[in-house]
């Protein structure tokens, strides 16, 4: 059964001036696609085709770089759309709340310590907060499509928030400009599906 490409839910242009029309088209229809359309092609007519993401990537290590960097790609770009509305709202479930308090201190260190690594991380990859095992928050970035669900990640967990910062994500609109890019999407941050993520239980 082949993975398909998955809907945003709003429209291309819902999350200007911070996020352009253009970039989420081109980010969803030709990049996010060229991932799917590879990682498909990749588990074809193996063992994997039946398996989820996260089982692939607990066993990552085993398999191709064709599945490590497609089917990276391929679930972390439909995670992304998932951390973005054009209703976002700053208001954090109770629990989450609660979380962010204990590991960080405050949302704004939290925002902080997460925009140093989207904006530090060398080259293309990601920055993630990850729910690891034992309830703890993390801030992390991953090299290319690597993520937090790798078994070669060097920190492994849950992620519940992840921002893409390649420079496919940005460059049209923020040219080399990464942190303009990084405090944009701080204006566009799904925070119900974050408290989502965080209160689902480990699958
Ligand atoms: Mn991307």
């Amino acid at each position: 059964m082949a993975f398909k490409l998955p809907e945003l839910g709003f429209s291309y242009d819902a999350l200007e001036p911070h996020i352009d029309a253009k970039t989420m088209e081109i980010h969803h229809t030709k990049h996010h696609a060229a991932y799917l359309k590879k990682f498909n092609a990749a588990i074809e007519n193996t063992a994997l085709e039946n398996k989820t993401p996260s089982a692939i990537f607990a066993e990552i290590s085993k398999h191709s770089d064709a599945v490590r960097n497609n089917g990276g790609g391929f679930f972390n770009h439909a995670m992304f759309w998932q951390m973005l509305s054009p209703h976002s709202q700053e208001k954090l479930e109770v629990s989450l709340a609660d979380a962010i308090t204990k590991y960080f201190g405050t949302l704004d260190k939290l925002k902080e310590e997460f925009s140093n690594a989207a904006a530090t991380q060398f080259g293309s990859g990601w920055a993630w907060l990850v729910k690891k095992d034992n309830g703890e928050l993390v801030v992390t970035s991953s090299p290319n499509q690597d993520n937090p669900l790798m078994d070669i990640a060097p920190i492994k967990g849950t992620p519940i928030l992840c921002l893409d910062v390649w420079e496919h994500a940005y460059y049209l609109n923020y040219q080399n400009k990464r942190p303009e890019y990084i405090n944009a999407f701080w204006k566009v941050v799904n925070w119900d599906k974050v408290s989502e993520l965080f209160n689902k239980e480990k699958s």
